[in-house]
């Protein structure tokens, strides 16, 4: 995230996000990976932080798993995983405690090197299946709810139509064009890398669907307002509106205004890269995969009929585009905490006049907003960072004067081969596409099975559809209300800890407006109060792309057409099958998806503690953003506002700049952690841990009654005798973040992710806080309990 505010996300990448692709769960996606890959990390330009987790797989888990599901057809099974509810029986209950003792290795010292031990288990007996770049929890639990979706889908498949709802219809249209249309084989994916493939220029492929028509007519561009009106409609229609694929030249978001944050405007930001980030064009480190993302284009361009000379020279030309675009981007960590920086106020006449005259706004907005009636020249607009735009419009500029429109139509033309080859079926483009991104960015061996590959882009475009399939029979009134009863035990908590000394470095002023902010955070819980209105919806059943064209359109219009009025509460950023959540500081609020209600994070079969130290610090992360460096520009309405006294600010930045410090210190590889990217996650992971924390606490000591506690003890014992409670939640914690990574995954999240590397999420945090020292009586000097921590509240 790099705006400023930031909703975020838990997980920052990976998961499974919600664009093509990201849904990587357990066995999927892998064809889409790639594009999961980039829907992560555009995520993490976008506004929203998150949480993120990951997971697993041995033979033994895998068999408890399988278990797991099959038990989904009977009444105790309460949600995937197994007990989501309070009926499981005994033996499902044994089954999810065994799973926290098979994560853990009990020969690791937990005071030198906590993540070893809670997670040492999982990472041995857990490797990564060859269509994923990592395996980790969160995956875990998205590959459970896959095995409890996939079913379901398959009844409705073969069910009367008749009987099905319109919501239903989509699913089993989705489906069958999604079966239909299969997946390239290993084999086409290794021709690729050889120049073995046949084009697909003949194929329907590239001349049906929306997908089709716009590559014809980039064909015929004749100058830059023609150029312009089709990037529009690219904006509209091509790119999925979760912001996961690149947008060419810039990209875009609805979002509530910095000042008035009751009208949504259409925000102009940083863009146009094909490859995660900047750094990869401006890094030597990367030169490798830039070398190879330049052939990757080339190849690509020619498989769609692009003569193969002028392909070769078009992918040169396009690098070079990207580089000067990265070149003009500014870093995610420096847009982060400056949340006045990137908003920048204006209108269509000083955007056209002053800021970037080159391009031409009218015929942009025209065709972006084609769906919507909106008036282009009336609505109201954002600039994130007006000195790129600046820079764009000098490119475009000079490449008018020379003349040069094929070169740009080439460039939009490899931006739509590209959004569209995730969903390209058994073709050479989704094999060449998966060949570069899969295997050369990510590191995956090979794709995933049809079904799980089909569940995840349905996910990303008809993932409310999906999500109420899941809801209504895993997601209880009883689960919701657990839901809240903990949120609301961590707000508790957490006004008391700001209430301390008087707000201690607050002071009283700065004091009352944190107090009024925590209080009105709008929680929505599992999914939409009212699902989004798809009635004008209708898929074709039979042509993939196709209704991936019309999914998207109608998702971009649905949020464009917000643009001027207040936020449509039906559109969530996340699915409700999603693992991860989110707060948005603009609107002051945190969603947090249905499928977070299930093991390993919630079950009514777990002790509290490890409800509070998995569910609880996602929910306690989430408040936490309310107040990271980026989110504490924004007040208890959304508003950019500064209710923090000079004082408090200058006391603030010093604690700030120990986190940053600290995590500067770690290393990938050798390679250093960004104390600044991954600031703001790191904030609310230490805000999470402490109230999380403190809200455990005081629910065993004020609330549980004598049975329960007592219950809290016997399920701990029951998972190891040696424990407590107490130690019991911090594990819970740190298995929440277990996860293996490919060495390429795991360089590319040290310069994409916003979110520190998962060891030292766990070891990071746990080692200032004072009281995860004091549960496993940890020596002072030891790794996780040095004599000097940081603290923030
Ligand atoms: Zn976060």
């Amino acid at each position: 995230m790099s705006v400023p505010s930031e909703r975020s996300p838990l997980f920052g990448r990976g998961t499974l996000d919600q664009e093509a692709g990201s849904r990587d769960v357990g066995s999927d996606g892998a064809n889409m990976s790639a594009v999961a890959r980039q829907a992560v990390t555009e995520r993490g330009r976008r506004v929203r932080r998150t949480l993120v987790l990951v997971a697993i797989g041995t033979a033994l888990l895998l068999l408890l798993f399988i278990s797991y599901s099959r038990e989904s057809g009977n009444k105790s099974y309460a949600g995937p995983g197994g007990a989501g509810g309070t009926q499981g029986t005994n033996e499902t209950q044994d089954r999810v405690l065994r799973e926290i003792r098979a994560f853990i290795n009990p020969q690791e010292d937990p005071c030198e090197d906590f993540y070893a031990y809670a997670c040492g288990g999982f990472l041995r007996s857990q490797p990564i299946p060859p269509n994923e770049a990592r395996w980790g929890t969160s995956d875990l639990m998205e590959e459970r709810c896959s095995d409890a979706l996939l079913p379901m889908v398959q009844a409705l498949r073969s069910g009367r139509a008749v009987s099905r709802t319109a919501s239903e219809q989509r699913v089993v249209d989705f489906f069958d064009a999604c079966f239909a249309a299969g997946q390239p084989s290993a084999a086409d994916i290794e021709r690729s890398g050889e120049d073995g493939l046949a084009n697909d220029a003949s194929s329907e492929l590239l001349n049906a669907s929306g997908f089709g028509r716009i590559l014809s007519q980039l064909e015929t561009i004749a100058d830059p307002t023609e150029l312009f009106a089709i990037l529009g409609e690219m904006h509209r229609s091509v790119v999925d509106p979760g912001g996961n694929l690149p947008r060419p030249f810039f990209s875009y978001e609805v979002l509530p205004d910095g000042m008035h944050p009751e009208v949504m405007v259409l925000t102009i930001e940083q863009g146009g890269l094909g490859l995660p980030t900047r750094d990869y064009y401006l890094d030597e480190y990367y030169k490798d995969i830039l070398d190879e993302y330049s052939n990757h284009i080339g190849r690509m361009l020619t498989l769609s009929g692009t003569d193969q000379a002028e392909a070769m020279q078009a992918a040169a030309n396009i690098v070079e585009w990207e580089t000067e675009l990265a070149k003009a981007s500014e870093a995610e960590a420096d847009l982060g905490d400056d949340a006045w920086a990137v908003y920048n106020p204006t209108n269509l006449t000083a955007l056209q006049h002053e800021m970037a005259p080159a391009i031409p706004w009218t015929n942009y907005l025209e065709s972006l907003l084609a769906g919507t009636g909106k008036n282009a020249s009336a609505i109201p607009l954002v600039v994130q960072w007006p000195p790129f735009l600046k820079r764009l419009s000098d490119m475009v500029a000079l490449s008018s004067i020379s003349n040069e429109t094929r070169k740009l139509s080439l460039y939009l033309r490899w931006h739509v081969l590209n959004a569209m080859a995730g969903a390209a079926g058994n073709s050479s483009l989704a094999a060449e596409h998966f060949r570069f991104f899969g295997q050369i960015v990510e590191g995956r061996r090979g794709l995933a099975n049809l079904s799980s590959q089909c569940l995840a882009l349905a996910d990303a475009h008809i993932g409310d559809d999906l999500g109420r399939l899941y809801v209504q029979r895993f997601f209880s009134p009883e689960l919701r209300g657990k839901a809240v009863e903990l949120i609301r035990s961590i707000e508790e908590e957490f006004a008391v800890i700001l209430k301390r000394d008087d707000g201690a470095w607050l002071g009283r002023s700065s004091l009352r407006a944190a107090l009024e902010k925590l209080r009105l955070v709008q929680n929505n819980i599992g999914y939409p109060d009212r699902w989004p209105d798809y009635d004008t919806l209708h898929l074709n059943g039979s042509d993939l792309l196709g209704d991936v064209f019309l999914c998207r359109q109608f998702r971009n219009d649905a949020i464009l057409k917000q643009i001027g009025g207040p936020r449509n509460p039906s559109l969530w950023d996340m699915t409700p099958i999603t693992v991860n959540a989110y707060y948005d500081p603009l609107s002051n609020s945190m969603n947090i998806p249905a499928a977070n209600f299930a093991p390993n994070f919630y079950s009514a079969l777990y002790p509290e503690a490890v409800n509070y130290g998995a569910l609880g610090n996602v929910i306690g992360h989430e408040l936490g953003h309310a107040f990271d460096s980026g989110g504490r520009h924004y007040d208890a309405h959304g508003r950019l506002s500064n209710w923090m006294s000079p004082q408090a600010v200058q006391e603030y930045d010093r604690r700030a700049k120990c986190m940053t410090n600290l995590y500067d210190h770690f290393r990938v590889n050798g390679r250093p952690v960004n104390g600044r990217l991954t600031l703001q996650e790191n904030l609310a992971d230490l805000t999470g841990m402490k109230t999380a924390y403190a809200a455990y606490n005081r629910l065993v000591k004020e609330h549980l009654t004598e049975a329960a506690r007592h219950r809290e003890w016997n399920l701990t014992r029951r998972i190891r005798p040696d424990w407590t409670p107490e130690q019991l939640y911090f594990v819970a914690f740190a298995q929440t973040w277990c996860e293996n990574e490919t060495p390429k995954y795991a360089m590319e999240g040290l310069v994409v992710d916003v979110h520190a590397p998962n060891r030292y999420r766990v070891n990071g945090i746990l080692s200032q806080f004072p009281e995860f020292a004091e549960a496993f009586r940890c020596r002072s000097g030891s790794a996780m309990h040095p004599r000097k921590v940081c603290a923030l509240w």
